[in-house]
């Protein structure tokens, strides 16, 4: 419902030019389209100090992903990127143990 959720790729290009980049090694294309498109959702509230996590899609707390739900986890050069994917969906990145991400563009 609601819409103005910015773009990833406006907020933290580097992170999606990062991501986009392994996924396409992985030879994952679509979800390298999808993450082209994720919309940030939500930040993770774990407050862990390695933890930078986003939540790229809509979707109750605590409920599981069911049957559809797959992790891609990712090799990036620093610390690590795991993907929960949906029925073909990234609903959540988890980011751990990565150089703190800075947001880009203007802020309210
Ligand atoms: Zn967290």
């Amino acid at each position: 419902m609601e819409q103005d959720h910015p773009l990833v790729r406006d907020v933290f290009p580097d992170l999606i030019a990062e991501l986009t980049a392994l996924l396409e090694d992985e030879g994952e294309r679509e979800l390298a389209l999808c993450a082209w498109d994720l919309r940030l959702v939500d930040e993770c509230s774990c407050g862990d100090d390695f933890c930078q996590s986003i939540r790229t899609a809509d979707h109750p707390k605590g409920q599981p992903y069911g049957a559809g739900h797959r992790c891609v986890p990712l090799l990036p050069s620093k610390g690590m990127l795991i993907l929960d994917v949906a029925d073909g969906r990234i609903m959540y990145i988890e980011i751990l143990d990565r150089p703190p991400m800075h947001r880009q563009g203007a802020q309210p």
